[in-house]
């Protein structure tokens, strides 16, 4: 049992609300429960979101980087440069469209890819640079446009932590060949269930992508590839349909959490991730701090009532599964480092000032 007082990481006590639920019944009574009105609105209404002409909703953000990389003709012998600073489903979306993954290192003051690090990894075989806006920081994107122009590399966007972020107007998914998004219940629009969408601006991009998704079909009944299960489910699509109207104040909320964390957390053995670089360029799925004595201080704000997680402990070469995949050759300093400090604060758009407060007076508290 928690105290009266603490305050959990997530919390999703009242997430069943009367909207959802009509929602929910409105797929029921439609009698199109595959592929039905909602998912089509659902596509639309984002891709306009997005300043993009398609969206095609998928089964998770996995699929939608799998699916996004095969529609582009990446397979066996092309290489992927990535960041091991990611939810592992980054590198498996790429290895599962049969690519080779390439880890670079990232910056120390961000977590985010590094550019040098991105161009030591550069081979004759390199085909794409994915890019990741990790915690819901988009940064240099026209710098990474413009190294993916000169080296005739693909940008891909993973999307999964930042749901109408902006950078220098533009917002997430639209710079690169597509983007990549996932709805899981804990992303900053999220459904109830898995879901995910791809967006492109490439109107062939967007037609293999429909293909794939849906066992490879042309024309019912009618294959033309290789494709797999991963259609947007129809409820969950409803679901996102209603919540979307939400996302602006959510997002706005979860900016004002960070802006209080960001005046008030005041303690030497504590950093601050690099402020962003403009107001909407940050969403802040997670706001994340750093600690050389991270595991003591994950411990001693637990002991005050306050949940924190780590994003992520494990960085992805050092997961067994990835071991063996090629680095940038001067190793991947940062990413181990960034793993040992980084700890993430409590930042939903639920959380209250008081709540906030209580984070901010644990950490003041804490002796480094
Ligand atoms: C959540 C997440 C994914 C995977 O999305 P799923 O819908 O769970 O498959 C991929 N990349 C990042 C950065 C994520 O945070």
């Amino acid at each position: 049992m928690r105290s009266k007082e603490a305050v959990p990481f997530a919390d999703f006590g009242n997430a069943a609300t009367a909207e959802d639920e009509a929602a929910v019944r409105r797929v029921l009574a439609s009698g199109r429960i595959v592929l039905g009105e909602e998912v089509s609105h659902f596509e639309n209404t984002w891709a306009e979101r997005c300043g993009l002409p398609f969206a095609v909703g998928v089964g998770n953000g996995l699929d939608a980087i799998e699916i996004g990389l095969r529609s582009l003709g990446l397979g066996p012998g092309d290489e992927v440069i990535t960041t091991p600073m990611t939810a592992v489903a980054t590198v498996l979306g790429i290895m599962r469209a049969g690519a080779t993954p390439v880890l670079a290192d990232v910056e120390p003051s961000t977590a985010l890819m590094s550019l040098p690090s991105v161009a030591r990894c550069v081979t004759p075989r390199t085909r794409a640079v994915l890019l990741v806006h990790l915690y819901g920081q988009m940064r240099d994107l026209s710098a990474w446009s413009a190294f993916c122009e000169d080296h005739g590399l693909l940008l891909i966007e993973d999307c999964a932590q930042s749901h109408d972020a902006l950078s220098d107007g533009k917002v997430a998914g639209a710079w690169g060949a597509f983007g990549a998004y996932s709805f899981y219940p804990t992303k900053n629009l999220g459904a109830v269930g898995d879901a995910g969408a791809l967006v492109t601006n490439d109107l062939s991009l967007c037609e293999a992508a429909r293909s794939l998704r849906n066992y490879g079909q042309k024309t019912r009944y009618v294959h033309g590839r290789v494709g797999l299960n991963s259609r947007l489910d129809e409820v969950q699509a409803a679901i996102l349909n209603t919540r979307l109207g939400k996302l602006t104040s959510w997002t706005q909320r979860r900016r004002q959490i960070a802006e209080i964390y960001r005046a008030g957390i005041r303690n030497d053995g504590v950093e601050l991730l690099a402020s962003p670089v403009s107001p909407e360029s940050h969403v802040y799925h997670l706001f994340v701090i750093r600690s050389v004595d991270r595991d003591r201080l994950q411990q001693y704000l637990l002991d005050a009532g306050v949940e924190t997680l780590i994003h992520y402990p494990i960085p992805v070469h050092r997961q067994t599964p990835f071991h063996t995949l090629s680095t940038d050759p001067v190793g991947l300093p940062s990413s181990d480092e960034h793993a040992e400090r980084c700890l993430s604060l409590p930042c939903r758009p639920n959380l209250s000032d008081t709540e906030v407060n209580r984070v901010i007076e644990a950490i003041n508290s804490f002796q480094p």
